[in-house]
């Protein structure tokens, strides 16, 4: 883990302060979407060349878990295959993306100036919930891309929190983007039936987290575990939910959320996506 970093030293990223750009929350799924030729990979191609280019990429992927927060501040983060028994392909797959420590350094200013301290990550590297969208979103990986983690010990409520500190970074040029899954629940799920039938609690579940979105119920988002009886079994654990709280922060009070993507995989695994202050 790097060093916690308090506020004042660092400057926003850019000097412009343009255009807010949107918030986005990507699903990932079954890593093999990283391969290209996926329906998803396929639909991520298309909504990458849709987007503002933005100055950098600010990613929070339900695969980073740490005590406290912390964010990568190297200048080229590997690539991890934080991932077992695939194809070999998918093991050769590299995400060359540059790391921007000035951008670390900013989301640690921000962070620490809204008591949040977050320490800078030298050495570690992009998951493939970071890279496996990105390759398909910026597959030049020509923007620099920063990851921060998820906290093991907040509750998800304080992720809105976050998320909100670092709204800020939306005028400097940086895409704040989320990487999970709406609905995942993998003990459940049927492998390698892409198409499988998609149970009645996991359509009720994800129903759910649109309607809130689109009512811009943070706080019920914030409590997905009350969301009737689907709630646990979308999500056994919520590191692939969390993300979203995150999204949800930094965009309160922008435009509505419209879903550029809604299917299932495996039958379980929701890989709906969202868009937040498009407009
Ligand atoms: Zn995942």
């Amino acid at each position: 883990m790097g060093r916690p970093v308090g506020g004042g030293e660092a400057e926003p990223v850019t000097g412009s302060a343009g255009r807010a750009l949107p918030v986005l929350f990507t699903a990932h799924g079954n890593p093999l979407n990283a391969l290209p030729g996926t329906p998803f990979g396929r639909f991520l191609g298309e909504w990458g060349r849709t987007l503002p280019r933005p100055t950098a990429v600010l990613c929070v992927s339900a695969h980073w878990e740490t005590p406290g927060l912390a964010v990568t501040a190297g200048e080229l983060p590997p690539t991890l295959h934080d991932f077992w028994g695939f194809p070999e392909e998918l093991y050769r797959l590299r995400y060359p993306a540059p790391g921007t420590p000035a951008l670390a350094a900013r989301v640690g200013q921000l962070l620490g100036g809204a008591g949040f301290p977050c320490g800078l990550d030298a050495s570690r590297g992009f998951d493939h919930g970071a890279w496996a969208p990105l390759r398909h979103l910026f597959p030049e990986a020509d923007v620099p891309v920063v990851q921060l983690s998820l906290p093991e010990d907040l509750p998800l409520a304080s992720l809105l929190d976050v998320g909100a500190a670092l709204a800020p970074l939306r005028a400097e040029g940086v895409l704040l983007l989320g990487s999970g899954n709406l609905v995942h629940n993998l003990a459940l799920a049927d492998f390698p039936h892409r198409e499988a039938p998609v149970p009645e609690w996991a359509g009720a579940f994800d129903a759910w987290v649109r309607d809130r979105l689109l009512a811009r119920d943070s706080a019920a988002l914030a409590a997905p575990w009350e969301a009737g009886p689907s709630g646990r079994l979308a999500h056994p654990t919520l590191e692939h939910y969390a993300p979203l709280l995150v999204c949800c922060g930094a965009a309160d009070g922008a435009a509505e959320a419209v879903f550029p993507y809604e299917a299932f995989e495996h039958g379980t695994v929701g890989m709906r996506c969202v868009a937040m202050g498009l407009t």
